[in-house]
């Protein structure tokens, strides 16, 4: 049986073209800081990409910082900013989406543990935080950071909106948005924007950000001083230009992905209600990512669902995590005021660029298949 991959959100196939560049640059010897041939080399195309990967995000004036993920770049942008904040005496007040990913909120949690106060913003029933709320609370705050587009839910968020009229830093988690929807830092009018390679079809452990500003961050990881002092390490040049290569693809195909995803989205919430009339999605398509659909499915369990669709050949995501052997619904559905029924019945499908109608079509005789056996047991 063909396996069917739903499940893009969560991690995309490494392209041949990146994993061809890994290759390539993994034959060359050095260490990008040494002054000798060898490691000039190494600079040399390390800074080629730095600047390949700023163009094809227009990062304008903005610097581009290589990091080992987005979960690395969330961190060194929250305490880099909360940093910032303090040394000019500013309040120690954070505001965040609620449903930004874990990535965002734990470094926020440590920072309440330091004293800081923070502010999480629930996203109206659509999935999208209303601006004119999220701008009212951040007048009492010195950083603020808001996802460009969710995981779970796809819901894309007004961080444009929010940029143009917030007098605080604001950062944006943009993991989820490359690759789906057009992105041009120099337009969003972020302070810093964070990015996860392995999303687009780049390695994994491998990410970068986008800092407006290198002067407003102080670095989490310190040693050697690489990356503008932002983040000691000797850098990843393979790994870094694989991942240049994965968003330089994704953004030169992204207007063909889109147009793929527009037909196969609907498609996929058409035969979805036809297979089981009492299912809802969570976001709409005009609010959500296009690759993604969540849906709620009343009556089954998402995750044994999940289970049952993998012994099927497909893989797909619960909108809950587990913990500790029992089934937590997911903060971000019940942020979106879900109850938590509801929230344990969501699966998320996230489609790649080369999904087709055909996996469209069988993915969902699947899954009728799936509710079918787990009703019958
Ligand atoms: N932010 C978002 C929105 C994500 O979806 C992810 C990956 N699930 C991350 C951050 C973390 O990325 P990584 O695991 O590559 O560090």
């Amino acid at each position: 049986m063909n396996r069917l991959y739903f499940d893009w959100n969560a991690s995309a196939p490494l392209r041949e073209e990146a994993a061809r560049t890994i290759r390539d640059i993994e034959r060359y010897v050095g260490n990008p800081s040494s002054v000798h041939t060898e490691g000039r080399k190494l600079r040399e195309l390390l800074e080629s990409y730095r600047k390949r990967f700023a163009d094809a995000l227009e990062a304008g004036g903005g610097r581009v910082v290589f990091t080992s993920g987005a979960t690395e770049g969330n961190h060194l942008a929250i305490f880099g900013l909360a940093r910032s904040a303090l040394k000019q005496s500013r309040v120690k007040q954070i505001i965040l989406g609620s449903i930004e990913h874990p990535a965002v909120d734990a470094p926020v949690q440590m920072l309440e543990s330091f004293g800081w106060k923070a502010v999480r913003v629930d996203p109206e029933s659509s999935g999208v935080v209303d601006p004119v709320k999220f701008l009212s609370a951040a007048r009492g705050a010195s950083v603020a950071s808001l996802m460009l587009a969710n995981n779970e839910v796809g819901s894309i968020q007004p961080v444009r909106e929010i940029a143009t009229n917030c007098n605080i830093p604001l950062h944006t988690d943009a993991t989820q948005a490359l690759g789906k929807i057009p992105f041009s830092f120099e337009k969003l009018g972020a302070d810093v924007a964070t990015f996860s390679s392995h999303k687009v079809g780049g390695p994994r452990g491998v990410g970068a950000m986008i800092v407006k500003d290198i002067s407003s961050l102080s670095p989490v990881l310190a040693g050697g001083s690489q990356e503008f002092g932002l983040r000691s390490g000797t850098e990843n040049v393979p790994g870094i230009a694989g991942f240049v290569v994965a968003t330089e693809l994704a953004v030169q195909h992204l207007a063909d992905a889109t147009a793929r995803w527009n037909t196969l989205n609907p498609l996929l919430r058409d035969l979805l209600i036809q297979q089981f009339p009492g299912a809802r999605f969570t976001v709409s398509v005009a609010q959500a990512l296009p690759n993604t659909v969540s849906v709620q499915l009343p009556g089954v369990d998402g995750r044994a669902l999940v289970v049952a669709l993998d012994l099927m050949g497909v893989a797909c995501s619960v909108g809950s995590a587990c913990a500790s052997g029992s089934v937590v619904p997911s903060k971000v559905l019940l942020s979106l005021g879900l109850n938590s029924s509801d929230a344990r019945s969501t699966v998320r499908l996230s489609m790649g660029p080369n999904q087709t109608r055909e996996d469209v079509v069988e993915l969902v005789r699947r899954l009728g298949s799936a509710v079918e056996n787990l009703h019958a047991r």
